[in-house]
């Protein structure tokens, strides 16, 4: 993963600093043994699953498997790229960060977004210049009968575009910027006569940095009744819809600081929130929510209130943005405004008082769904009370608390005027429906993985013995080496560790986490490392567990080589079959060798 900075300067970096410190500043711990525990950050939970651990310098979540070490940490709770996450603790600690060479693709392609990032800015400043110039008085006007002040429009950087085919374009080409930069920005696109055509004309520009305030895009509102409304900048190697959320640069710290993300539809509800004083509030660019969208806000929160247009399309997507962000474990909340007002309306004429008490007085989800399905259903008939109950099930299902669980129901019951125990029937028989479905599949899936084989309880103590006492490396290849692990992920764990000791590494397990590429192998090997202290006849656990794999990679030989043989009778080639069969016959008396071994030793890895 790293390749900028040398591993040594990472794996030190890191041993200069305390995970529980640095934890410390996201979440409250509390010391429990050798530990500290605390609410997991990574999804929501009533009960302290997340373990931190000074002496391994890791962190675990018992609930949701998240791990790592502090750089992991750092990149997934704190938002950062891996470099940013050195350089963070690099400042932490006072020492400045040894450069390394860039490889020449990465540098080309670094340098390349740089000179994207640039030729925007000169747009911005373009489109800035022009609203400062008397053709963007309308444009202006505007502005100041939406109630934006000056400073406001200044920190969005907004601007606006002239009435003019290609002013734009040539301001750039005179800067030196090509004609294929200009269109692979989606500025300007090749018009018939194969001159350059500006893809925003006559427009308020809003442009759309990324949540480091690099400027990715634009959107551009009209200022008259033409079509479209709103035109957004197309997909560019910078920009993808979808993914972005805007208004997020300026919005990090106050998201972070209230715990609390408010999420609105356009771009003037955005400005008009920050300018009175609602900080956390973001963009979605557009009204579909995306699991992209999704997934950059946990990286600040877990906790949204949704607060779209009144209107019926921003109903309807508020109802999917609900179960995007239900799916990926956060916590939703809706906001209504009274009277059918848009958010932007309502903070001009009510005020900024008023529309915090609205985001207080947010309704939970499953709430917010009730009232939807009590407006389409008629609650006074049976049919209508069961089709309400129905459509709410998978919501009801789906909280983890049994306490707000039950408040929900109890608060159904009153509504519905429908008995809770009728309701609670309800939902067991979804519960049962869901064990047959998908959902229930992964459930059931993960329940057998609990109650892991002796092939995989193997795989895991390997592991752990070449952490713990890396000496076994030696015995471990002599016995098969990586062969020995069927599972790809301890395989993945195993062969990393392996190949960065041959390069001489004397690596640490907490800094093999820095190195393991995938999320899931991470997550393996926290969990793996908070296991409680070896066990004093690990000598004799080890022995057998080795035996065990490699009866195992027996196993898996003769059956290839059966069906091998197989194959070879069908088509009648004997000699062959002959060959195999000897073959098949060694391996055979190999594995009995190694069960009585096994046997005799008195283990506890049966087969
Ligand atoms: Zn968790």
């Amino acid at each position: 993963m790293p390749g900028q900075i040398s591993q040594e300067f990472i794996d030190d970096l890191r041993n200069r600093v305390n995970i529980v410190d640095i934890i410390k500043d996201y979440v409250p711990l509390k010391k429990r043994g050798q530990n500290y525990v605390g609410l997991c950050p990574f999804h929501a939970e009533k009960t302290s699953s997340f373990v931190v651990s000074p002496h391994k310098q890791i962190f675990h979540c018992f609930g949701c498997g998240k791990g790592g070490n502090v750089y992991t940490f750092l990149m997934e709770r704190g938002g950062l790229t891996f470099i940013d996450a050195v350089a963070h603790l690099a400042k932490l600690c006072g020492v400045p960060v040894p450069q390394k060479e860039l490889s020449p693709e990465k540098a080309r392609q670094d340098s390349l977004r740089k000179r994207y990032y640039h030729i925007n800015e000169l747009a911005v400043n373009f489109f800035q210049k022009m609203l400062a110039d008397s053709r963007g008085k309308k444009a202006v006007d505007y502005l100041h009968k939406r109630g934006l002040e000056k400073e406001i429009c200044a920190k969005f950087l907004l601007g606006f575009a002239p009435d003019s085919w290609d002013e734009l374009s040539s301001f750039l080409l005179e800067k030196g910027v090509a004609e294929e930069e200009i269109i692979t920005l989606g500025l300007a696109v090749k018009g018939q006569r194969g001159t350059l055509v500006d893809r925003f004309r006559n427009r308020l520009i809003f442009p759309i940095p990324n949540d480091r305030g690099q400027i990715i895009g634009f959107g551009g509102r009209v200022l008259d009744d033409s079509q479209p409304k709103y035109l957004n900048s197309p997909d560019t190697p910078l920009f993808s819809k979808g993914r972005q959320l805007y208004g997020l640069n300026l919005a990090r710290a106050a998201i972070r600081k209230h715990e609390q993300a408010i999420l609105m539809e356009g771009y003037m509800d955005v400005i008009t929130a920050h300018q009175y004083g609602v900080t956390q509030a973001v963009g979605t660019l557009g009204t579909a929510l995306t699991t992209d969208h999704g997934k950059l806000l946990m990286r600040y929160t877990y906790n949204t209130v949704l607060c779209f247009d009144a209107d019926v399309a921003g109903q309807e997507a508020s109802m999917r943005g609900l179960d995007v962000l239900r799916r990926l474990g956060i916590k939703v909340a809706v906001m209504t405004i009274p009277d059918g007002k848009d958010p932007d309306e309502c903070l001009r004429k009510k005020g900024k008082d008023y529309f915090l008490k609205l985001i207080e007085q947010a309704s939970p989800l499953v709430e917010y769904k009730l009232g939807k399905q009590m407006e389409k259903y008629n609650k006074d008939t049976i049919a209508g009370k069961v089709q309400i109950i129905q459509a709410l099930l998978p919501d009801l299902y789906n909280i983890q608390s049994p306490v707000e669980r039950q408040g929900f129901i109890q608060m159904m019951a009153e509504r519905l005027s429908f008995s809770e125990t009728a309701i609670h029937a309800e939902i067991r028989k979804f519960q049962t429906g869901v064990v047959n479905s998908e959902v229930g599949k992964e459930k059931a899936q993960r329940n057998m993985e609990q109650n892991i084989t002796a092939v995989e309880k193997g795989q895991r103590f390997l592991i752990r013995m070449v952490m713990e006492v890396p000496e076994i490396i030696a015995d471990i290849e002599k016995s098969g080496g990586n062969t020995l692990f069927n599972h790809a992920l301890y395989k993945e764990i195993y062969q990393t560790n392996y190949l960065l000791r041959q390069a001489g590494h004397n690596i640490k397990a907490e800094d093999l986490i820095t190195q393991l590429d995938n999320v899931e192998a991470r997550q393996i090997l926290t969990e793996i490392l908070l296991d409680d202290e070896l066990p004093l006849d690990w000598e004799r656990i080890y022995k057998d567990c080795v035996i065990t794999l490699q009866i195992e990679l027996l196993n898996q030989k003769i059956t290839e080589k059966n069906s091998l043989m197989t194959e070879y009778e069908k088509s009648g080639n004997v000699t062959k079959s002959l060959e195999i069969m000897a073959e098949l016959q060694r391996l055979i008396r190999e594995r009995q060798s190694l069960v009585s071994t096994l046997a005799k030793g008195g283990n506890t890895f049966e087969n």
